[in-house]
C-alpha cells in the first residue's frame, strides 16, 4: 500500500473563500493510504513547497496529491519539488479544486463537497500510478516562422541574431505584411516604410534567414524539437536569380485589369508585377489567372522585353521538405468584410472607404501619389467623417465581439494628418468610447481634439446615404441627446480586424488551439503568453489577438526569446506519459492510427502467442518519440488494447468510481 500525502492549497482566497479547506483535509485523512494531510495558503510558494518536501521525507511518502489550481499552472512545479525530495515526479497528482471547483461555485458547502470528491479521485488515481522515467530527444537548430509581416520579421531577426537558422514562409510574393501598406504610424507619426523597410532589408541580408515568399506550409509532422514541414513554393514564372526588378515587363503587359492587392484594390496592376517598389524580394511575379500567355498561350510580350531572360512560363511549384526545432505562427490579420454592414453604404458609394484604403490614398506611393481626393470623381473633399468600431465590440453577432484595439488611435492619426495637410478639410469622428491605453496615446488623441480641432461626436451612425452629390450620415449625438444629420464628402470606416484566413489552417496543421474568433490561443494568458499549449509552437503578433505595432514588436521579440531558449538546449526531456498497445488485445483495425494527430502509431506483423495459439498478427506499435500522450487513440480503440502510461483506463475508472462513491 502506498503512503500518500495530501496538500490542500488555499490559493489565498481563490480556493479558501468557496471551499472549506480544513474540512477537505479532515475528509481525505479518512481515505485508505493517506498518512499525512495538511493545508497551506500558497502551496506553490517556497514555504509551501518546503512543507511538501519535508512531509515526503518525514513520512516516506510514495504518492502525493496536491489539491490546488489547474495542472496546466503548476503541475511541473510540484513534480520538480517532489523530485527534489527524492520522489518520482510521476507519483504526484493534482486535484484541480480551483478552476474546476472554487471558481465555478458560490456556495461553500457545495464547493467543499466537490473539492473532497476531486481530492478522493486524485487519491484513487495516485494509488495506481507507477514511477515513470522521462526520455530524451535532440533539437533541430532551425526555426520556421509562418508569416512575413512585422511580427514574423522581428521574431526571425532576433532568432537569427542569436545564431540560429530561420526560414520565413510568407504566402504573398513579398514580406512586409499590412505594415508595409501604412503611411504613418502612431503615436510618433514616423513613416511606416522608414521603420519597416530597413528591417525587411536586414531579414533578406541576414545569412541565418531564408525567405520563402509566395510559399505556404502544407504539412507539419513531428513534435517539439523535431518538426518536419512540407512547404510549397508557388511558381512565380520568374527566375528570381535573374530578375533585376527593372519593371520593364510591367509597362508592356497588355493585361492590366488585375486588382492591385497592395493598394487594397483601389487601382489595377498588370498580370506581371512587383507588389510595391520596396518589395522584398524585389522581383516580378506573374498572376497565372490573369496572364494571357499562361491561360491562352498568346502574348508572351514580357519575355521579349525582359533583357535578363528571367521569365519562365513553364515554371512549376516547388516542394521543399525541412526539419525544424520550433515553429512560430505569425499569420497576422485582415480587416473584416463589410457585406453585413450595408447601412454604412460601403458597397454603394466609392466615397465610403475603409481606414486601410485611406492609408493607401494618403501614401506618397499610393494610387493618387498621396493626394487625398474623393475616389468617386477625384475632387478635393471638404468634410471627412470617420466612424469608429465598425464591426468591433459588436455583440449582435454581425461583427466581432472584441475591441480591435488599434482603431481609436489610427483614427486620431488619420484625423490629425488630414487636418495638418489640408487645414480647409473639416474632420468629424463618431465614436462609442475613445480607448487610448498606451504610452503617450491619450496625449496623442488630445492633440487631435485640442490642437487640430477634430470634431469628436459621441454617438453611433445608423445610416449613410448619398444625396445631392454628397454623403449624409444619420446619427445619434449622445452628449446632446439628439438625432443629427451630418453631410460629408467622404466617410472612413474604422473596420474591425480579424485573424487572417490562414490562421485556422495553420492552427490545425500545428495542432495549436484557436479561440472562437480564430485567434491562436496562448498556453497561459499571463505566464506563457507567447507559447501555444502545443510544445514547440510559438505565437507572434496579431495571430494571437489584436495589438498595435509597438505591442506586436515586443511580443515578437518575447516569442523569439522563447524559441532561442528551446533551440539552445542540447536535449529535450520527453514526456513518459505515452500510449502503448497490448498486442494480445489489438485486432489491427487501424482506428487508433486514424485518430492520432501526431502520426505516432504504425503497424508491425508479429508472431503472437495468444494462450498457446501462435500466429502472425498485424498489431499497433506506438513510437514513443512521436506520441504526445493526447489519449485520442485510447478512446478510439474498440478492443481496449491501447492505453496510456500515467493515464491508464484503470486509473481513470478508479477516479470515476471515487467521485461516484457517497
Ligand atoms: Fe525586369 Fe525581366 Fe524582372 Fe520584369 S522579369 S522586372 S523585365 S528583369
Ligand atoms: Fe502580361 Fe502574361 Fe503577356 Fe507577360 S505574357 S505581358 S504577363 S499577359
Ligand atoms: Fe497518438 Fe495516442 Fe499518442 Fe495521442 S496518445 S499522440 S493518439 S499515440
Ligand atoms: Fe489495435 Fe486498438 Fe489500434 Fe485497433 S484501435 S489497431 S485494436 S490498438
Amino acid at each position: 500500500m502506498l503512503k500518500i500525502g495530501v496538500f490542500v492549497c488555499w490559493c489565498g482566497s481563490n480556493i479558501a473563500a468557496t471551499v472549506d479547506v480544513k474540512q477537505v483535509v479532515e475528509a481525505v485523512k479518512l481515505q485508505q493510504g493517506v498518512v499525512f494531510a495538511t493545508d497551506y495558503q500558497y502551496m506553490c510558494s517556497e514555504a509551501g513547497q518546503l512543507i511538501m518536501r519535508n512531509a515526503i521525507e518525514e513520512y516516506k511518502l510514495d504518492g502525493v496529491v496536491i489539491c490546488s489550481c489547474s495542472p496546466r499552472m503548476h503541475e511541473a512545479t510540484f513534480r520538480k519539488n517532489a523530485e527534489r525530495a527524492g520522489l518520482n515526479p510521476f507519483m504526484v497528482e493534482i486535484a484541480n479544486i480551483r478552476e474546476h471547483c472554487s471558481w465555478i461555485h458560490k456556495d461553500v458547502e457545495e464547493g467543499t463537497i466537490k473539492a473532497i470528491a476531486l481530492a478522493n479521485a486524485a487519491i484513487a488515481k495516485v494509488k495506481l500510478n507507477a514511477p515513470l522515467i522521462s526520455g530524451e530527444s535532440g533539437v533541430t537548430k532551425r526555426a520556421l516562422v509562418i508569416g512575413g509581416g512585422i511580427a514574423g520579421i522581428q521574431t526571425a531577426l532576433d532568432i537569427a541574431e542569436a545564431g540560429f537558422q530561420v526560414d520565413i514562409v510568407e504566402k504573398s510574393p513579398t514580406i512586409g505584411g499590412n505594415m508595409a501598406k501604412l503611411d504613418k504610424t502612431f503615436p510618433t507619426l514616423d513613416c511606416s516604410a522608414c521603420i519597416l523597410t530597413p528591417k525587411m532589408v536586414d531579414a533578406a541580408a541576414n545569412p541565418n534567414i531564408e525567405l520563402l515568399t509566395y510559399s505556404e506550409v502544407e504539412k507539419v509532422s513531428g513534435f517539439v524539437g523535431n518538426f518536419k514541414a512540407t512547404i510549397r513554393k508557388k511558381a512565380r514564372y520568374i527566375n528570381t536569380d535573374l530578375c533585376t526588378g527593372c519593371g520593364d515587363c510591367m509597362s508592356k503587359c497588355p493585361s492590366k485589369k488585375g486588382k492591385n492587392e497592395f493598394n487594397c484594390g483601389l487601382n489595377n496592376r498588370p498580370a506581371i508585377y512587383i507588389p510595391f517598389a520596396q518589395a522584398i524580394p524585389n522581383v516580378a511575379v506573374i498572376d497565372p489567372v490573369q496572364c494571357i500567355k499562361i491561360t491562352k498561350d498568346k502574348c508572351g510580350l514580357c519575355q521579349t522585353v525582359c533583357s535578363a531572360k528571367a521569365i519562365d512560363y513553364k515554371q512549376q511549384d516547388e516542394i521543399i521538405e525541412r526539419e525544424y526545432g520550433a515553429i512560430v505562427a505569425a499569420t497576422g490579420y485582415k480587416p473584416i468584410k463589410l457585406d453585413k454592414f450595408d447601412e454604412y453604404g460601403y458597397s454603394q458609394s466609392k466615397d465610403v472607404i475603409t481606414s486601410l484604403e485611406l492609408e493607401r490614398l494618403m501614401n506618397a506611393a499610393g494610387p493618387t501619389g498621396g493626394k487625398l481626393v474623393k475616389p468617386s470623381d477625384g475632387s478635393h473633399p471638404h468634410t471627412i467623417t470617420f466612424i469608429q468600431c465598425v464591426g468591433s465590440r459588436d455583440i449582435s453577432g454581425r461583427g466581432k465581439c472584441y475591441c480591435s484595439k488599434i482603431c481609436c488611435m489610427y483614427t486620431a492619426k488619420h484625423a490629425m494628418l488630414i487636418r495638418d495637410k489640408y487645414p480647409d478639410v473639416n474632420v468629424n469622428v463618431f465614436y462609442i468610447d475613445v480607448r487610448t491605453p498606451g504610452k503617450n496615446y491619450d496625449e496623442f488623441y488630445r492633440r487631435a481634439v485640442e490642437e487640430y480641432n477634430v470634431n469628436y461626436i459621441k454617438g453611433q451612425v445608423g445610416k449613410v446615404y448619398e444625396s445631392d452629390g454628397h454623403l449624409v450620415l444619420q446619427a445619434s449625438d449622445l452628449l446632446n441627446n439628439e438625432q443629427i444629420l451630418v453631410n460629408s464628402d467622404m466617410v472612413v470606416l474604422a473596420t474591425a480586424i480579424e485573424a487572417d484566413e490562414s490562421a485556422k489552417k495553420v492552427a490545425s496543421m500545428l495542432t495549436a488551439s484557436i479561440d472562437t474568433n480564430n485567434f491562436l490561443t496562448e498556453a497561459h494568458a499571463k505566464l506563457r503568453p507567447v507559447e501555444s499549449p502545443t510544445a514547440g509552437i510559438f505565437l507572434s503578433g496579431v495571430c494571437q489577438g489584436p495589438k498595435d505595432i509597438p505591442e506586436t514588436v515586443s511580443q515578437a521579440s518575447a516569442c523569439a526569446a522563447k524559441v532561442i531558449g528551446l533551440l539552445s538546449k542540447a536535449k529535450l526531456v520527453t514526456n513518459p506519459c505515452v500510449a502503448h498497445s497490448d498486442e494480445l488485445l489489438c485486432n489491427g483495425c487501424s482506428n487508433c492510427a486514424n485518430v492520432c494527430p501526431y502520426g505516432a502509431i504504425g503497424y508491425e506483423t508479429k508472431l503472437i502467442n495468444d494462450h498457446g495459439i501462435r500466429e502472425n498478427r498485424r498489431v499497433a506499435v506506438v513510437n514513443p518519440a512521436l506520441c504526445q500522450g493526447c489519449g485520442a487513440c485510447t478512446v478510439a480503440c474498440p478492443s481496449g488494447a491501447m492505453d496510456l502510461f500515467g493515464f491508464s483506463n484503470s486509473q481513470i475508472m478508479a477516479e470515476v468510481e471515487a467521485i461516484c462513491k457517497k
